[in-house]
Order: structure tokens, then C-alpha cells, then sequence
């Protein structure tokens, strides 16, 4: 891959900089930040350009608000976070189009920051619209995408806006994911390599498996992700989570190029008739009609623990069950206690990446005791797939 610009490429000095940031944090049920690793993350390339003496305009998008104004969705709750991290007063912008947002662009002062409200209360952003992107891109002089978490989207802001400037690049974020995802990509990298995947969004993560196959030495399937493909494989699941529909074939080609490289859990805790008092350890291919798996059990704990030991490269992402209930957390818990022991004596490399994931290790407060954190779920396995995501290849 030929050198992506960034931001230490450009001098900033009296240039707008039109900066994609991904803001979409993990709130409470109080509309309170949980956790605001992307926004520290986001920090050195605003304070690059600010030092440079440039301007910045920063768009991002927030929720799932689906192109219409939703007071919930409202970038706002960012300006009090953002001002104190910066140690600056931030202007909002209410709007993302119009000649008010137009105006107080133009007349921003070097070091002034503004930030427009939610890109996404425009049903064009989600589109890839040509004319929302070309409004937008005269925002600025320079387009700067920082943007990691969305990067595999082919939305307005990542992948057309930039088309229509000249000078563009990455932002430091991005730059360091890139440099530590692509560890897998070397030749050099320290095996055993093992790949362990959890939670529910098996459609995104069919592929990465069947793609690592061929790179890493174990691959261990956990939580939701495992149950269908024990299904396939003639196991009893019960009522546990089966999400498969179309995917079925290439479920049955991962199944059949596995050999001593995948592994799935053997035992599970499982509830009966949803009744969380009701619980026992079984088997996880005998798993009765009415119970349901919601956390790897003991025996397979031990089994994916001695495999991590030793590992000398290691992804996580996905938790192992339920873990948001301490009733089922305990797998998810060991596998990140695992990793962190390990990575401590310096015996591996680890990367954690995907929201849940990393909402498991601050339960244990050890956001910051692995080696790498991404800010990408999605576009993390994206990208080690593909080593590369729309939002980069527009820039290159
Ligand atoms: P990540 O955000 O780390 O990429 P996902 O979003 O794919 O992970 O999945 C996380 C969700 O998966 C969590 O809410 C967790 O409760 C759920 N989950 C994991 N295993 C199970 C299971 N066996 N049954 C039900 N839900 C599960
Ligand atoms: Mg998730």
C-alpha cells in the first residue's frame, strides 16, 4: 500500500480543516457518556491542526436517528466534553446545511472549532448523496478523515465527500489503527496468532472467519456466534441464538475448512423458559428445547484460557455470553482477564476491538492493559479482511 497522507503532511495555517471524526459513543439510559475512549482518541489530530494554527470544522454522526431531527440524537451533549478536553470554547452549529452553519464558518478565526449538528439528520448522509456532499465539502479546504469506526461505510461524509477535494488525508487515529492492525498483514508476526470472536453479529464476522482461516493458528468462537454453526454441525441447541438465514453456506464451508484451527466452546450455561433462576451447566451440543445458552461454561473456559496462554498475537472482539448479567458474564470475564494477564508479562500482543467487547474490559477496569484498543468493531474486522476500508482507499 502506497503512503496515505495525514495530517503531519499538511500545514494548517489559515485552512479550514473539514474533519470526519467518529463520536458515536456508548451512552446510559440517561443520555451519559459510559465510555469516551473516541473522543480522547480524536484529541491529537484537533490539537495538530489548532498548533498549526488552522480552523476546523467537525462532522460526525451519532445514533441511528434515520434522517430526521431527534432532540436524543443532538451532537449538543458533546460541547461541555470536548471544550474541557481541549481546554477551548467549541462553537455548535445547529444545523449542517444553511447560511447560518455557511456564515459562521466563514468567519472563523485560526484556532476556532465548530461542530456541526448530527450529519445523520440528513436521510442523505446514510445515501452517499452527490449534492449533500458537495455542500459540504466547501466547508473546507483540506478534508481530514478520522473517522475509524465508520471508515467501512460508503456514507456521504467518508467516501464522497473527499472526492471533491484536493487535499486530503487521515488523521492521526487513523493512522494508528492502521499501523497496528496491520501487524496481521506481516510476515514477522509473533505466532501462536489466535482470533478470538464473540457477541451477535455473525453476518459481519462470517467472513473475517473464513478469511482467517488461513492466517491465524486458532480461532475460538464464543457467545451467540457459536450456536449455529454447532447447529449445522447436527448439535442440540435449544432456544439458544441462531441467526443464520441466508448464511448458511458458508457456515457449512468454515465447518469443513477448520481442522484444529477453529474452536467452539463444549459447555455452556443455560437457562430454562428464559427463567434466569433456573440455570445449569450442559453440554453444548445436547442443549434441551426449552433452555437456552447464554455463557461459555467451565470446562470450555479453561480450554479457550490455555490456548490464549500460549498465544503471542491475539484479537478479541465479541463477548462469550450475556456478560451485561453477572449471572453470565463469567466467561467474558475470564477470557479479558486472560488476555490482560498475558499482555502484563509481556508474553503477547494483544488487540481488543467492537464496542461490547471493550464495554467488558472498563467492567474490570482495564481499558488501557492491552497492548492495542480499536475504535472499530465492524470496520476493524473489515479492514484486517480487506486491509483496507472505503474511507481510506478514497483518500489514497
Ligand atoms: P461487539 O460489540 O464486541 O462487536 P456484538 O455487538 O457482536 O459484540 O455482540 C455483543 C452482544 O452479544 C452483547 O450484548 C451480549 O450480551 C450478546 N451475546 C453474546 N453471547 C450471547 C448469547 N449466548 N446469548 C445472547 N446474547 C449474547
Ligand atoms: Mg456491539
Amino acid at each position: 500500500m502506497k503512503k496515505i497522507k495525514d495530517v503531519n503532511d499538511f500545514n494548517f495555517k489559515n485552512k479550514i480543516a473539514l474533519l470526519r471524526v467518529d463520536y458515536n459513543v456508548p451512552v446510559d439510559k440517561y443520555g451519559k457518556i459510559t465510555d469516551d475512549t473516541r473522543i480522547k482518541y480524536s484529541l491529537p489530530t484537533i490539537n495538530k491542526i489548532i498548533s498549526d494554527e488552522g480552523k476546523i470544522v467537525i462532522i460526525s454522526h451519532f445514533g441511528r436517528p434515520k434522517g430526521i431531527f431527534n432532540k436524543k440524537y443532538s451532537l449538543k451533549f458533546l460541547i461541555p466534553i470536548l471544550s474541557k478536553k481541549l481546554k477551548k470554547s467549541i462553537i455548535f452549529c445547529p444545523n449542517v446545511i444553511g447560511n447560518d452553519t455557511k456564515n459562521k464558518i466563514k468567519y472563523l478565526k485560526n484556532g476556532n472549532i465548530i461542530l456541526l449538528e448530527n450529519l445523520r439528520f440528513y436521510r442523505e448522509e446514510e445515501k452517499g448523496d452527490e449534492q449533500f456532499s458537495y455542500i459540504l465539502s466547501k466547508y473546507g479546504d483540506i478534508y481530514v478523515n478520522d473517522a475509524f469506526g465508520v471508515s467501512h461505510r460508503k456514507h456521504s461524509s467518508i467516501t464522497i465527500v473527499p472526492k471533491f477535494f484536493n487535499k486530503k488525508c487521515i488523521g492521526l487515529l487513523m493512522k494508528k489503527e492502521i499501523y497496528n492492525l496491520s501487524i496481521f498483514f506481516s510476515k514477522k508476526i509473533s505466532r501462536p496468532v489466535t482470533i478470538i470472536l464473540g457477541g451477535v453479529k455473525i453476518s459481519s464476522k462470517l467472513n473475517f472467519i473464513k478469511n482467517f482461516i488461513n492466517i491465524a493458528d486458532y480461532i475460538l468462537i464464543g457467545g451467540g456466534l457459536s450456536y449455529p454453526f454447532i447447529k449445522m454441525d447436527s448439535g442440540n441447541i435449544g432456544k439458544s441464538l441462531n441467526n443464520i438465514k441466508e448464511k448458511k453456506k458458508l457456515i457449512q464451508e468454515i465447518l469443513y475448512l477448520k481442522n484444529n484451527i477453529i474452536y467452539f466452546p463444549n459447555d455452556v450455561i443455560a437457562v430454562k423458559n428464559g427463567n434466569f433462576n433456573n440455570i445449569k451447566i450442559i453440554s453444548i451440543n445436547n442443549i434441551p428445547n426449552n433452555w437456552k445458552g447464554l455463557d461459555i461454561g467451565p470446562n470450555s473456559i479453561n480450554n479457550f484460557c490455555k490456548i490464549i496462554n500460549k498465544s503471542k498475537t491475539i484479537l478479541w472482539n465479541g463477548p462469550m455470553g450475556l456478560f451485561e448479567n453477572n449471572k453470565f458474564s463469567k466467561g467474558t470475564i475470564s477470557i479479558a482477564k486472560e488476555i490482560i494477564k498475558i499482555t502484563e508479562k509481556n508474553y503477547a500482543f494483544t488487540i481488543v476491538g467492537g464496542g461490547d467487547s471493550i464495554y467488558a474490559l472498563k467492567m474490570i477496569k482495564s481499558i488501557d492493559k492491552v497492548s492495542y484498543l480499536s475504535t472499530g468493531g465492524g470496520a476493524m474486522l473489515e479492514f484486517l479482511e480487506k486491509k483496507t476500508l472505503p474511507g481510506i482507499n478514497i483518500i489514497n
